[in-house]
């Protein structure tokens, strides 16, 4: 039976293990299963291994009832999709198919990544497409075709050139050079958005931001040379940033909003 409502959560890889973790241990009825492309079940048999002492101290600890071996390890679903491949790069796969819910796989360009996969959740009559990660995909206009949101990644190539040269400049040339490499497989807002008209998508939500507005890099960036000036002594503020300065003292304590 399916459910009333479901939730998208987006996480990128490294994060995998520690939503299993989370979902089990909050009482996830069943192991949690991974779709995705050829390769999946590597990625899930690496993370299982990763874990399983965790999750055997955890048992023992919490005991069975509590947080059960038998819910812990993650299911690998590899998708595969519809066809031989192309130079187009537009087949597309069945993920699962559950009452109204259908989950389908859309193939993307993300090379070397090969196949990369976007993915589309029809539900009742709305829908979302996620880009995953992919360079500007004409294809992607037919798979996102009406689709109510379209989460898409996107890089601020500007922004990126910027830290590409300010590294070069800074004579980090392997940061350089990454941020040489990442720009031609990423898609470009304004690219996104070309998708999304000619989808007809309602909303466009741009995520999987490059570079991260709160990124470590663009941080050290916008901080380069201080340290010249001032050793020391000085924060770059962000959301929730507190400082606190009591009565009676010299001392400012740095610390965050609780929320
Ligand atoms: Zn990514």
């Amino acid at each position: 039976m399916w459910a009333e409502s479901y939730s998208l959560t987006f996480i990128h890889i490294g994060d995998l293990g520690e939503l299993n973790l989370q979902t089990w241990a909050g009482g996830r009825p069943k192991p949690l299963d991974v779709y995705g492309g050829p390769g999946v079940e590597q990625v899930v048999d690496g993370f299982n291994q990763a874990y399983r002492q965790d999750q055997g101290y955890r048992t023992a600890h919490h005991t069975e009832k509590i947080v059960p071996a038998a819910t812990w390890p993650m299911v690998a679903h590899p998708v595969v999709l519809d066809g031989p491949e192309t130079p187009e790069r537009s087949r597309t796969g069945l993920v699962l198919e559950d009452g109204p819910l259908r989950i389908s796989a859309l193939e993307v360009n993300h090379d070397p990544v090969v196949p990369a996969y976007a993915y589309r959740f029809d539900y009742e009559g709305r829908s979302v497409v996620v880009t995953g990660d992919t360079k500007y995909h004409p294809p992607l206009i037919t798979g996102a075709q009406g689709a109510d949101v379209l989460v898409s990644e996107a890089i601020a190539r500007p922004m990126v050139e910027v830290l590409e040269k300010s590294l070069a400049s800074a004579g980090n040339d392997r940061a350089a050079a990454i941020m040489h490499d990442v720009q031609d497989y990423h898609i470009s807002p304004t690219e996104a958005a070309k998708i999304a008209n000619a989808a007809g998508v309602k909303l466009l939500v741009f995520y999987h931001l490059m570079p991260a507005p709160d990124a470590f890099l663009t941080r050290r960036l916008f901080a380069h040379g201080v340290n010249d000036v001032r050793k020391g002594n000085w924060a770059i503020a962000e959301d929730g940033s507190l400082y606190t300065l009591p009565l009676g003292s010299s001392e400012v304590q740095i610390g965050r909003v609780r929320y």
